[in-house]
């Protein structure tokens, strides 16, 4: 009883009323049933109103936002999810629901101020044997609930021979959250975002209906989910296309001082065959060159690259990987060999890992488990990620990397930087990326303090109004803006299809609040 107390006097009042109207509502249906008040009753106690439930649904992986919902649904079914936005639409009033996977957003893009946070992760506790996910008997695909966990997807895939086969970086993100913004990594260039290796999904819209949808059912909801920041509807199971898994992979770090070479050889490699990731990163002097993300290099590693970043001042990492299995594992370091032969790395700077290929695609655990064991893991982070357009990629390294981040030497943290291709993703979806053929995906994964997150966060800015002087159209990507009018610039000419598509699928605006984009400022 003592936790009611916290909840705030006017949504005591605003839920009396709106669970009055609910009622009454109900009681004009010709067939109104106990058992749907039963059903109401059933949402009702799966509301939390308490702040351990309430704090903990306020912020995220980014400490930066914080706004406290009014209640938090811990669903046991999708149907609770169904019931409590209907409740909403029925409001006079209706109240935010956003859905939460793992909370890993950096800007408060899960959190409902005064609305009701939808804990995902409460939908995988009630599954029985990992039932959340399950691969079909032709292989090809598996159906996953939103609510999933990558690390889980990859575990209960490989016991069938088969994977999927466009990754995020980390695993511990749930497969909607990845889908509402697009789900990046090394395989993109190949395979396109994870959401364009999705094949057709469930999802409760903000009305409150439930839908199937795909390429060739309700397409239009199919293109408006994918990407579309939470705008639209909750995903509660996506199939995911599946692959053969390899066994392992060969993994090859290179190291280079002149950015122009380092990127000719990053385009070179995403435009033959023979490699299944490429990314990249910049090293500055001032900081070690293995960070929380990847421990690379062997202590010895390390200190030979010291002195060459005092040399230097900057590197350029690129990272490739090759898979390999049973089959060619007798040719596989040749392969390796010939894709290198065309590389100009600095000579002596190429340091190659053998691992399985779950090591591989789950390698940042292993530095979140560090960090969280240093208390470094909860702290701020003011990330930037960018979509920068090959054309300006010159301009971007020496006024964004050189010419602010090597200068202020502030910025710790992993800075990522690979090209990949336009022709892999799907203009029909809500993801938004520049027009040119060849762009690159940009991460400033930066790690502040509570004291100092802010000058990080300048510095961000001033990358953005840098970008803005030189011309550079890049696109932000897990975007986040403070004005309608930035994110009509974001969206720009798909702003109108997205504006129709939420007032078709969302028209009292009740989803997803924390992303900003209907209720900006
Ligand atoms: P949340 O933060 O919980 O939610 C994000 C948004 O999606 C919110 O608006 C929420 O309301 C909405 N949402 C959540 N679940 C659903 C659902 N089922 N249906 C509809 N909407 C939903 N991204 C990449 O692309 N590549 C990477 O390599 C990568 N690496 C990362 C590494 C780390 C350490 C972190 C913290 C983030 C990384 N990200 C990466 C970003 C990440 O993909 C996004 O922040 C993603 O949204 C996080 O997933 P989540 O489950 O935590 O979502």
């Amino acid at each position: 009883m003592a936790s009611s107390c916290l909840i705030p006097a006017h949504f005591i009042v605003f839920f009396i009323v709106s669970r009055l109207m609910s009622i009454i509502g109900k009681s004009r249906r010709s067939n109104d049933s106990l058992t749907s008040e039963i059903d109401s009753f059933g949402v009702r106690a799966k509301l939390r109103y308490d702040l351990e439930a309430t704090g903990l649904s306020s912020s995220d992986y980014g400490n930066i936002v914080q706004e406290i919902p009014s209640a938090v649904l811990f669903p046991t079914s999708i149907d609770d999810i169904i019931e409590l936005i209907k409740f909403s639409n029925k409001c006079p009033v209706p109240f935010n629901v956003a859905a939460r996977g793992h909370g890993h957003s950096t800007r408060g893009q899960a959190t409902a101020h005064n609305g009701v946070v939808v804990n995902m992760l409460s939908l995988k506790k009630h599954y029985k044997n990992g039932s959340g996910i399950k691969v079909s008997t032709s292989g090809n695909y598996a159906d996953v609930g939103g609510e999933q966990l990558w690390i889980d997807v990859l575990n209960a895939t490989l016991q069938h021979g088969l994977a999927p086969v466009s990754w995020t970086d980390y695993l511990y993100l749930t497969v909607g959250g990845t889908l509402s913004n697009a789900g990046i990594s090394g395989q993109t260039f190949l395979y396109g975002p994870q959401i364009s290796n999705i094949l057709e999904m469930d999802v409760i819209t903000g009305k409150g209906d439930f839908m199937t949808c795909s390429r060739g059912k309700n397409s239009e909801l199919f293109y408006a989910v994918l990407g579309g920041l939470g705008q639209f509807g909750i995903i509660t199971r996506a199939r995911i296309l599946l692959a053969k898994a390899p066994k392992r992979v060969k993994w090859v770090r290179m190291l280079y001082s002149d950015f122009s070479i380092f990127t000719r050889d990053q385009e070179h490699l995403i435009s033959i065959k023979g490699l299944e990731y490429l990314e990249g990163s910049v090293m500055m002097d001032y900081t070690p060159a293995n960070n929380w993300r990847s421990s690379f290099f062997s202590p010895a590693h390390e200190s030979q690259i010291s002195s060459l970043l005092k040399k230097h001042g900057i590197l350029y990492c690129l990272d490739m990987v090759k898979y390999y299995d049973d089959e060619i594992v007798n040719s596989v370091d040749k392969e390796v060999e010939m894709l290198q032969d065309r590389l100009n790395y600095i000579p002596g700077f190429a340091f190659m890992k053998d691992q399985t290929y779950a090591d591989f695609l789950n390698r940042v655990r292993r530095g979140e488990i560090t960090l969280k064991s240093k208390g470094l893991w909860d702290v701020p982070h003011p990330w930037l990620n960018l979509f920068v357009p090959k054309s300006c990629i010159m301009d971007f390294n020496a006024g964004v990397f050189v010419g602010i981040i090597h200068r202020q030497k502030i910025t710790t943290g992993p800075l990522l930087i690979y090209p990949t291709t336009r022709i892999k993703w799907d203009d029909r979806m809500s993801a938004v990326i520049p027009d040119e053929d060849i762009f690159y995906c940009v991460g400033l994964l930066r790690s502040g303090s509570f004291n100092d997150w802010q000058d990080l966060d300048n510095q961000n800015n001033e990358i953005l109004e840098f970008c803005d002087r030189a011309g550079i159209k890049m696109k932000q990507y897990l975007p986040h803006y403070k004005s309608k009018e930035e994110w009509m610039k974001h969206f720009g000419s798909k702003w109108n299809t997205f504006q129709e598509r939420k007032a078709q699928f969302d028209p009292r605006m009740i989803l997803s609040p924390g992303q900003r984009i209907f209720n900006a400022v």
